[in-house]
């Protein structure tokens, strides 16, 4: 382990399937499909279902595979250990359901994935108490702290409108309180962003989006970062206290999380991140890069009276970002001058894809209001920062002029 900290963020992705057993000397993890596994004796089958000797019981549980991508984005991570699963809203809901109890009180950002928002909605049927507070600001998340809260959960930059929560201030907090601190790391990515950086105790990554970023594939990951003592929480049930009690959690939720949910990650598709997963360094520069000239463009256009993107000074956490992102990333909304008509203006556009999704290889645009966050209605869409002029673009890796020239086309031709 020590020669392989030193080395550095793509290098360990590219070779870490080669710290273990190489197989046949492939020089990736070969695909395993098999679900159920022969042992060498009876003896050794009791050893590995309870966890006294490492091997694999049952594909739901776990597979050669996922475990080699799963090492890859602890890597990435620097954290103690990862699970993969099926998609990052199963990551997202295998953390709540088995690290909160009915009677517990979590507070998230107010500025979050839409499906996480659903998702939390249902907790609160189950009784789950949860506050949404503006996390741009700590003071409101330490506003909204009671005796039963347990965890707090944020992004690092909020779809559509770009809203960087207040990281480090959170990381204290939280650290100060005791309680849980959960970041969904997904559009940073690992390469931008470390929440281990920010005192965060979970990492939460969806691999669907930059980390295998051809769109051809789901997954989800969480990681645990090693720095909150699960020996002071409630909801560890006594079975998986075994071992350095950084690690309880971790267990808790492979065990449960996978058992209770089934949303596992299919051998194929942890080959395919993987795969998606060695570039992710060189796509998320090129894209960052690309994002920024393009948000200094839009921003310049009469036609466009907002642009959204941490890169530019104006943007109310531009230093936050800048202290804390190896760059700023590929996500950039627009708000239209209202008296253009957004459909006509997208579909006057012909490099990008009109198309949900993010952090792909090609440039995607969305009209929010009446997709994506249709459901939520115009108030919480105004609370957001949206309206119905609102565009998010998905900056990919392509020649930043000809998306500059098709930008400039449609808004000035
Ligand atoms: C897409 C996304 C998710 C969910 O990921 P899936 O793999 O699509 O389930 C969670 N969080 C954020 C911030 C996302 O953008």
């Amino acid at each position: 382990m020590s020669t392989e900290t030193k080395r550095g963020f793509t290098t360990q992705i590219l070779h870490g399937d080669r710290q273990s057993t190489i197989e046949h000397g492939s020089n990736c993890k070969p695909i395993h499909t098999a679900i159920a596994y022969g042992y060498k004796d009876a003896r050794e089958i009791a050893e590995v279902f309870q966890g006294s000797k490492p091997g694999y019981s049952y594909g739901r549980q776990n597979n050669p595979t996922t475990t080699a991508l799963e090492n890859k984005i602890t890597a990435m991570e620097q954290g103690t250990g990862s699970v993969a699963f099926s998609t990052g809203m199963a990551a997202i809901s295998a953390v709540m359901l088995t690290l909160l109890r009915q009677g517990d009180h979590l507070i998230a950002s107010r500025f979050i994935f839409g499906n996480t928002n659903s998702f939390l909605n249902t907790l609160m049927n189950f009784g789950i108490e949860v506050s949404f507070v503006d996390a741009t600001d700590s003071a409101q998340v330490a506003a909204a702290v009671q005796p039963n809260t347990r965890m707090v959960f944020v992004e690092t930059i909020a779809n559509p409108c770009t809203q960087i929560a207040d990281l480090k201030g959170i990381g204290q907090l939280c650290q100060e309180k005791q309680l849980v601190f959960v970041i969904d790391n997904t559009m940073t990515s690992p390469y931008l962003f470390k929440p281990i950086k920010v005192g965060a105790s979970l990492s939460i990554n969806s691999l669907s989006k930059c980390i295998a970023g051809h769109g051809d594939v789901l997954g989800g990951a969480v990681t645990e970062l090693g720095q909150f003592d699960w020996s002071r929480y409630d909801n560890i049930i006594d079975t998986y206290k075994k071992g350095d009690s950084r690690n309880w959690a971790l267990t808790q939720i492979k065990k449960k999380g996978l058992r209770d949910t089934g949303a596992t990650l299919d051998s194929m598709a942890a080959h395919h991140i993987a795969v998606g997963a060695e570039t992710l360094a060189l796509r998320m520069s090129k894209i960052s890069d690309n994002a920024l000239k393009l948000a200094q463009f839009l921003n310049q256009q009469e036609k466009i009276v907002k642009v959204f993107y941490p890169g530019l000074t104006e943007h109310p956490e531009h230093d936050r970002a800048t202290e804390l992102f190896m760059a700023y990333g590929g996500l950039i909304s627009i708000n239209l001058d209202p008296a253009l008509d957004c459909f006509e203006f997208l579909n006057r556009l012909q490099v990008p894809i009109i198309s949900s999704h993010l952090g792909d290889n090609r440039t995607l645009l969305i009209p929010v209001a009446h997709t994506i966050f249709y459901e939520m209605g115009p108030e919480r869409r105004a609370s957001m920062g949206i309206d119905d002029n609102t565009i998010r673009i998905s900056v990919g890796i392509e020649d930043i002029e000809d998306l500059i020239n098709d930008f400039d086309r449609v808004l000035n031709g």
